[in-house]
């Protein structure tokens, strides 16, 4: 494996580098602007504007209009990590609806939907999980009744993020009742404001430590042109595994920054006047961590290597969501651990450490081992499409 990206990409480097010095937004940047949405705006214009957000994206749906180069946004993401520099919007928009309406929407929806979305003037959620179909996705009953040129949308949606902040909804329904389990649904766009939409908040164990909310959505009879339909009527679910790719792409989080705040924690605190970083438990489960990310680093590198030679990195592909979701949590939970009985505090009290950081990182990446497909689905996967193991039997009929 070769470990040098070569002379072109380390001056992109470079460049890369000194943005981030001059424009790293400051602690107070925030208040400065007014509210987050403005900040971000601004924020994210000026990263397009450089080509470091949106870099891909044709110009006409207002991207940088890059070439794809994948080596430029592995040191994009490096550089960006090691300065500690937030792109600043990882949502469900940019991650998932963007690359799924490049990959299928008609030229009128990218051309409305993709520039607002990538600077985060609109903000999208997915509509997929209903109570009774999470993980058994295609067997959703949302409905969509046929209604001259529109469509009435009946039913509901449950663990919808985001939900009540957000201004639009990608969402799966049942156009074709009569057809085949995965052959009758439909993936709409529609607006969150549109008569019919009510939006009840779940309260989690997190409570409010982080910015994600949950919540459920009820549909009656919510009207929504049948030209908000991506791709053909009745094929929403191959659109659907597409977001569902990005999906699991973008919560692949890298954890080496998360390692070095642990370690900084581990430096800092201290149990009987002995520094947690001293204790032989606690750094032989640090070590153990470390060598997982490490082995995660490379793992990414190999990836990068398959793409790079235009192979299919195979079961390679499939296991990375599944390790890296679980060691992102099992990084927090050392964490939590370290603190001792400050680690159990939920609450923000002047004994709390790093602003609380690690209590809302542990929820939030168990939450991340369920979201986008459960650990579980995800072994069913990687045993039979990776492994070509017996697929696992259907429950029986009736
Ligand atoms: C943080 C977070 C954010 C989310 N955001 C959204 C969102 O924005 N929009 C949205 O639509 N959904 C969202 N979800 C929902 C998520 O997609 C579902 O929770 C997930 O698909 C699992 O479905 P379920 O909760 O109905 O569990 P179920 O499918 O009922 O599963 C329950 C348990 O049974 C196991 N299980 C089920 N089937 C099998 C099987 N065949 N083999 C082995 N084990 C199995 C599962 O692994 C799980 O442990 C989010 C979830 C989380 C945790």
């Amino acid at each position: 494996m070769d470990l040098e990206y070569g002379e072109r990409y380390e001056d992109f480097r470079q460049e890369v580098r000194a943005f981030l010095e001059k424009n790293k937004p400051g602690e107070d940047s925030i208040e400065a602007s007014g509210t987050r949405r403005e900040w971000l705006a601004d924020w994210l214009g000026l990263q397009i504007e450089h080509g470091y957000w949106a870099r891909t994206i044709p110009k006409e749906y207002g991207g940088y209009g890059a070439q794809p180069d994948l080596l430029e946004t592995v040191i994009m993401d490096e550089e960006f990590n090691r300065a500690a520099v937030n792109r600043g919007m990882s949502s469900q928009g940019p991650s998932m609806l963007v690359p799924t309406l490049l990959e299928h929407g008609t030229e009128e929806q990218k051309k409305r939907w993709i520039a607002p979305t990538m600077r985060s003037e609109i903000m999208w959620c997915q509509g997929y999980s209903e109570p009774g179909s999470g993980s058994d996705l295609a067997s959703l009953q949302t409905s969509a009744r046929e209604d001259g040129d529109d469509f009435l949308i009946s039913g509901q949606k449950i663990w919808t993020s985001t939900a009540d902040k957000s201004e639009m909804i990608f969402i799966l329904v049942r156009t074709e009742p009569d057809a085949a389990k995965h052959a009758g649904i439909s993936y709409i766009l529609l607006p969150m404001d549109t008569p019919g939409i009510e939006v009840q908040p779940l309260r989690t164990m997190s409570g409010d430590l982080g910015d994600n909310s949950f919540n459920q959505v009820f549909f009656t009879d919510v009207r929504v042109p049948q030209a908000n339909v991506v791709g053909k009527r009745g094929e929403g679910w191959r659109i659907a595994n597409t977001t569902l790719k990005h999906e699991r792409n973008s919560l692949n989080a890298n954890s080496e920054g998360t390692i070095l705040k642990l370690i900084r924690l581990m430096e800092r605190e201290t149990s009987n006047g002995v520094s947690a970083m001293a204790n032989p438990v606690f750094r032989d489960r640090l070590m153990k961590l470390q060598a997982r990310s490490m082995a995660m680093k490379f793992h990414a590198m190999r990836m990068l290597t398959c793409s790079l030679k235009d192979e299919s990195p195979g079961v390679a592909g499939l296991i990375t969501k599944l390790r890296n979701c679980q060691l992102n949590f099992d990084i927090s939970s050392l964490a939590i651990d370290v603190m001792g009985e400050l680690g159990a505090l939920y609450d923000h009290t002047e004994y709390e450490r790093d602003r609380g950081y690690w209590q809302s990182h542990s929820f939030f990446s168990l939450g991340l081992i369920i979201g986008g497909g459960t650990a579980q689905i995800q072994k069913n996967i990687i045993s039979e499409r990776g492994l070509g193991l017996p697929r696992e039997p259907k429950p029986a009929k009736g």
